[in-house]
């Protein structure tokens, strides 16, 4: 179905009857020549970008609930590209690029919002540790401001300047950063997959894999074997599991992580805002809710709900850098399960088993990167070779060494 001006007109006008379904709800076919497991963000945007760059449209995105019920409908929805790593930098500032464009390609309203993403800094090191990587933005071509308390207070005066344990004294700005309607980044995605002839098969789980001398053949699912040329896993916090059913071990762990949205309040927050002396980040959504978030919860789980302490952690945060969201209320709180890997950095790559490939390792930024790992891993299968943005992405990297550790934190998922 297209949508356009015209036809919004005619429908509003004659009751609305004839608006249908955006994708089809078909049953399996027998064999594909590819096969996605999991109906995520990544899953959804690999099938699009296979099928509306590559041409490709043999293909069948299996999703064990619905689409969106994992992380693309679970995140705070920030996008930015201030990354510093020549391994990751150029990558998400793909992605931003893809971000910028992506409501014309795929002619649906994904709430695409620019309103800029801001990191505070609190001491001169850290003022120092910005400036290099705004830097390094620059040089890949993003865009980046560091500023002085005095910027600071012009966007923001309502962050506590006064009184504050960890004073304010300046920070760095992505003015093209911004947030994303996440849910309808799945369906925008499905819709313009599901035109070009995928097939979205929901409600139907992957249990196992067919593997005959070290060759995939297909996957086993709730609905019977399905055949497939390749397989593609994309399942995010699942992927310790899902990658088990073909006895690989992954350096990923599975941790929970939490997102809270307040009551709607009056238009307060211009843009993102991140705490820089804890781990507090908070927009405000078009409702009026403060959309936040902080740490994961920092224990293994697949449970998509947290605990206590971290709700502590992260309200400390914000009333850290402005105590007046003290008096505004909770609606929800929800948590979703990261695929959190060894170093902070993601995996776009085949496997040692022939037809099998694997995307995961988002951690919790894996929304931003929607557009450019479906690019990306649509490449690898198309062509079977890296796109030149993801080389790096690989699972070897931790047998040669080469780590991409954006944060310098070491081996520590839970502090990436
Ligand atoms: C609370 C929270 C806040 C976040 N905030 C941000 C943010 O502000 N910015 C940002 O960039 N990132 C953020 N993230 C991270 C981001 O949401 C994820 O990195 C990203 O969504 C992961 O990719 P995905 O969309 O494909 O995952 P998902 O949507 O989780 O997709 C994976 C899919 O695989 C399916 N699946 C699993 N196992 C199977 C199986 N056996 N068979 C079939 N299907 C299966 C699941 O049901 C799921 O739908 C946040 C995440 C959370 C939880």
């Amino acid at each position: 179905m297209k949508y356009s001006l015209l036809k919004i007109i005619k429908e509003g006008i004659t009751g609305n009857k004839n608006w249908r379904p955006i994708w089809r709800d078909p049953e399996p076919k027998k064999s594909y020549d590819i096969v996605i497991i999991g109906g995520g963000g990544h899953g959804l945007s690999t099938a699009y970008y296979l099928s509306n760059l590559y041409g490709l449209n043999d293909v069948a995105v299996i999703e064990k609930g619905w689409i969106g019920s994992g992380n693309v409908g679970r995140n705070t929805t920030i996008i930015r590209s201030n990354y510093m790593l020549p391994g990751n930098e150029p990558f998400y500032e793909l992605s931003m690029k893809l971000w910028e464009g992506l409501e014309q390609d795929f002619n649906y309203n994904a709430m695409i919002s620019q309103r800029g993403i801001l990191n505070l800094c609190h001491s001169d090191a850290q003022r120092d540790a910005f400036a290099r990587r705004g830097n390094a933005m620059k040089l890949a071509g993003a865009d980046a401001e560091l500023l002085d308390e005095d910027g600071v207070r012009q966007v923001c005066p309502f962050l506590d300047f006064e009184n504050a344990r960890f004073p304010i004294k300046g920070g760095l700005a992505q003015k093209r950063g911004g947030t994303v309607r996440h849910d309808a980044v799945a369906w925008g995605y499905a819709r313009g997959a599901d035109n070009k002839g995928v097939d979205i098969i929901q409600n139907c789980e992957v249990t196992g894999f067919k593997i005959d001398n070290g060759v995939c053949r297909g996957v086993e699912t709730s609905a019977g074997f399905i055949k497939a040329n390749k397989v593609a896993s994309c399942v995010a916090g699942s992927s310790s599991k899902v990658m088990g059913f073909a006895g690989m071990r992954l350096p990923i762990e599975s941790h929970v992580l939490q997102a809270f949205v307040s009551e709607g309040l009056k238009p307060i927050l211009p843009g993102v805002i991140t705490f820089g002396a804890g781990h507090f980040y908070v927009s405000q959504s078009d409702k009026g809710g403060l959309v936040f978030g902080g740490d994961i919860d920092g224990y293994n789980s697949y449970a998509q709900r947290g605990n206590l302490p971290v709700v502590e952690d992260v309200c400390e945060g914000g009333m850290a850098i402005m105590p007046m969201i003290g008096r505004s209320r909770l609606l929800r709180i929800w948590g979703g399960i990261m695929d959190m890997s060894m170093d902070g950095s993601p995996f776009i790559d085949k496997t040692d088993i022939k037809g099998l490939y694997f995307n995961g390792g988002w951690c919790y930024g894996g929304f931003k990167a929607t557009p450019a790992s479906g690019l990306c891993y649509a490449h690898l299968l198309a062509t079977d070779e890296p796109h030149e943005v993801a080389t790096e992405f690989r699972l070897d990297r931790f047998i040669n060494g080469n780590m991409i550790d954006e944060k310098g934190v070491g081996a520590q998922p839970n502090l990436h």
